[in-house]
């Protein structure tokens, strides 16, 4: 078993000895059978919130309602979910009612597909009763029971279903699929904050260009915010080499033909962090700028290395060229730099104004962006005395 797992077990022990079943669930299981790296342990539980709060000394209340509570134990930190299963799901995204069990398969059988569906003991036994194990042996994702049903339970789980095919790379399931296309618009009903959570998760698989194929192809992309009216540009984004492109430098690829405001706007409604939009919009700035971002020292300086690497990263995509390259190119050319940032300049705003003996104002900032511009070009030296004859010299102290 894996290290986490085996840590995890006297968890499992204190839960049985108190008289309740106890069991990993969800995606460990899964990426433990496919031998891929386990994050965190999830647990599942025949006891109720209240029982759980009873077998651990110190407990929090993350999500109690849903039957969550984390177990603070000096081995480490556990959330342990009783058994539910889910009633009624009139908005298409949130059950009506949650509703506590004994039974472990109850609980399996509301979990979206059936390499999720598994659960395992503590001593490494897999309960399967849905045969997840022969999916994920066949590399295929499909809905435990009718999709039809469990895509109108909850749409979010289509996007679940494509970033499991970006992390992946298996295949859907052929009912799944056409049941995926047949009910795209419903993932209009779903809060972007958790289509978010997915798309990122798409945008950034090993096999994300399947995974966008699929969005594209089964019409899900046509009702995410925003995407509706980049159809051929997200066509003709699948055929860049995008392996090496993070999350704002995908998003800058897709917003690349958007002006300023509109991409604002776009990025706002996907609720990115306002950093993030930030980050994008100056990616796209410097990526698109003619001549080419790079040229001159002093703006590689301004935009400092991780913008400097970001565009001309994204540059390259956009061009078909060689990311990785790209990446080592714009790191270099700032590496190169004989000044990194302000802070290592050997003269200070307050060294020109005692030199110039004049109040403090714009001329500051004009004055300092000059003897940058010149350290960077090689006319004077970064030091102190120097800068301050070659300000005499230019008449400008
Ligand atoms: P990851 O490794 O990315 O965390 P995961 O499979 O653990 O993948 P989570 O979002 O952490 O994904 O969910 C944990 C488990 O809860 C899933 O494996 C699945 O069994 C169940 N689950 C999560 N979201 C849904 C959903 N929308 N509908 C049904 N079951 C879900
Ligand atoms: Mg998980």
């Amino acid at each position: 078993m894996d290290q986490l797992f085996l840590q995890s077990v006297p968890i499992l022990e204190k839960i049985e000895q108190a008289g309740f079943e106890a069991y990993f669930v969800g995606g460990s299981v899964r990426d433990y059978i496919l031998g891929r790296p386990i994050n965190d342990v999830d647990i599942a539980t025949s006891a109720t919130p209240l029982e759980i709060k009873s077998v651990f000394p110190k407990t929090a209340d993350i999500g109690i309602d849903h039957g969550t509570v984390l177990a603070i134990t000096p081995s480490g930190t556990y959330e342990i979910t009783t058994f539910r299963t889910e009633g009624g799901y009139s908005d298409f995204r949130r059950p009506d009612s949650v509703q506590f069990v004994r039974s472990l398969t109850e609980d399996l059988q509301r979990r979206d597909f059936t390499m999720n569906a598994m659960a395992m003991d503590k001593a490494g036994n897999i309960i399967d009763p849905f045969n997840g194990k022969r999916d994920l042996s066949e590399q295929r994702i499909i809905t435990v029971g009718n999709p039809h049903e469990r895509f109108h339970e909850d749409a979010l789980r289509m996007m679940r279903a494509l970033r499991f095919v970006s992390q992946l790379g298996f295949g859907l399931d052929r009912e799944t699929y056409h049941s995926l296309q047949a009910n795209a618009s419903l993932i209009g009903k779903i809060a972007i904050e958790r289509i978010l959570v997915e798309f990122e998760k798409v945008m950034s698989g090993a096999y994300k260009k399947r995974a966008i194929t699929l969005l594209l192809e089964s019409g899900l992309s046509q009702y995410l915010p925003q995407l509706s009216d980049k159809q051929d540009h997200l066509l003709n984004v699948l055929n860049l080499p995008l392996d090496h492109l993070k999350e704002a430098e995908l998003w800058s690829v897709i917003m690349i033909q958007t002006a300023d405001e509109e991409m604002e706007a776009a990025l706002r409604a996907w609720k990115l962090p306002v950093k993030t939009i930030r980050n994008i919009q100056r990616i796209v700035q410097l990526a698109k700028q003619e001549p080419s971002f790079g040229k001159s020292a002093f703006e590689v300086f301004q935009a400092g290395h991780d913008l400097t690497v970001q565009a001309f990263k994204v540059r390259a995509a956009l061009t078909r060229g060689d990311v990785m390259k790209a990446e080592e190119s714009g790191r270099h050319l700032h590496e190169a730099l004989t000044l990194k940032n302000m802070s290592e300049l050997s003269v200070t705003g307050t060294d020109l104004v005692n030199w110039r003996q004049e109040k403090p104002g714009p001329w500051v900032k004009t004055s300092l962006e000059m003897i940058v511009k010149a350290v960077l070009n090689g006319q004077v030296r970064n030091d102190k005395e120097e800068i301050k004859r070659w300000l005499v010299k230019c008449n400008l102290s």
